[in-house]
């Protein structure tokens, strides 16, 4: 069984599929609380579904895209369960996690969005950073960055671990309404730096406060 906060059918706002038409899953339940946290929501409640009713939700929108989300998916035992049925099911399976936990038994096949907490966050001290190691070439590493210091931690981790050439692609994701896209537009493009600035689509699609899209 899994404790399913939502799921839902819309636009990926990020990372390398960003535009594509994406169906979400988000499980219940977070051990972080990141300061910019825009899913709050998901840090309880919820409710019960088996493993195949999630699978027939999400293959009920047609769409071979899934992205796997929380909170933390994978504080929830049978989320491997879901990873491995999607993609038997012939899905696109993206796994979002907080990088906290380690994501060593996830299906190769899995694409891992897996985020780096800078400091500005408040919980850099829980990344598990052996999971930089055990990357995959189609994974993806995301820094939320809230700041000047906050990029530069993210900086100083890319290069500390080679990130730029590992992975598929390093995103730096300002927080929405504090971080201005154009500074950390300059300072990537002065820095030289092979990431990618994301501005999380679907907020301006939506709106930034839209739950469920
Ligand atoms: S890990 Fe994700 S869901 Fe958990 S507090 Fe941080 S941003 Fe929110």
């Amino acid at each position: 069984m899994l404790t399913i906060s939502e799921i839902f059918h819309s636009i990926q706002g990020e990372s390398t599929y960003a535009g594509a038409p994406c169906v979400f899953v988000r499980l219940a339940g977070c051990d972080l609380r990141c300061s910019w946290c825009d899913t709050p929501y998901a840090f309880t409640g919820g409710r019960k579904m088996a493993v195949e009713d999630v699978v027939a939700a999400v293959k009920a929108f047609g769409v071979d895209l899934v992205e796997i989300t929380g909170g933390e998916p994978l504080l929830q035992e049978d989320v491997y369960q879901l990873m491995a049925a999607l993609i038997d099911r012939g899905a696109t399976v993206l796994l979002e996690t907080g990088g906290q936990m380690s994501v060593d038994r996830v299906p190769e096949s899995v694409v891992k969005i897996l985020d780096v907490k800078c400091p500005g966050s408040g919980e850099s001290g829980r990344n598990h950073w052996p999971n930089l190691e055990i990357l995959s070439p189609r994974d993806q590493v995301k820094f939320v960055v809230s700041d000047r210091a906050d990029y530069d931690f993210a900086r100083q981790v890319v290069a500390r671990h080679g990130l730029e050439s590992r992975c598929a692609a390093v995103l730096l994701s300002p927080v929405h309404g504090v971080l201005p896209p154009a500074d950390l537009a300059r300072w990537i493009l002065a820095d030289g730096l092979r990431a990618r600035l994301q501005l999380q689509v679907h907020k301006y699609i939506w709106g930034a406060h839209v739950r469920g899209v």
